[in-house]
């Protein structure tokens, strides 16, 4: 079967697409997104293709692990923001249109104004004995 086309962030990554760079190492890039929902928003990604998390090898997700926080700290730096959210969609039912993994952060400026990631959160009440068999569901299948 023929492999499917790179992603335009393997693009970037071959330098092929030009980003404002904020960071890079052997295997994670970062980059401001081209479409930011606040000053600062940042896309950080495994140079690893994986197109979702759960697909992504450990080496990866370690490195992109050891970084996020720094970077967290350096977006928050550079915009004078104390708040922000991460979020990372997996799958186009999820909001995900580049089928790379990407870890988005997003400034929150305060103030009330709309900048930043809205989030429509339908909460419900847990179900307890639905929830102790999905638990050991979830558990057994780690
Ligand atoms: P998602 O919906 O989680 O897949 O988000 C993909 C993100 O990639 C969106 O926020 C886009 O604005 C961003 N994006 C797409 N193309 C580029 C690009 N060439 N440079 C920077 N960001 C991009």
């Amino acid at each position: 079967m023929p492999s499917p086309p790179p992603s335009i962030f393997t693009r970037i990554i071959n330098g092929e697409i030009p980003c404002h760079k904020v960071y890079e190492d052997d295997k994670v890039l970062a980059f401001l997104d081209i479409n930011p929902l606040a000053p600062g928003h940042t896309l950080v990604i495994p140079k690893e293709p994986a197109p979702t998390l759960d697909k992504l090898s450990d080496v990866s997700a370690a490195a992109i692990g050891r970084i996020l926080p720094r970077l967290c700290r350096a977006v928050m730096r550079a915009t004078g923001t104390s708040d922000y959210n991460l979020l990372q969609n997996n799958g186009a039912a999820a909001h995900q249109e580049v089928m790379h993994v990407h870890f988005h952060i997003i400034p929150k400026p305060g103030g009330g104004g709309s900048q930043g990631l809205g989030i429509d959160w339908p909460a419900a009440k847990i179900d307890h004995t639905a929830g102790a068999q999905l638990a050991s569901a979830i558990a057994a299948a780690v």
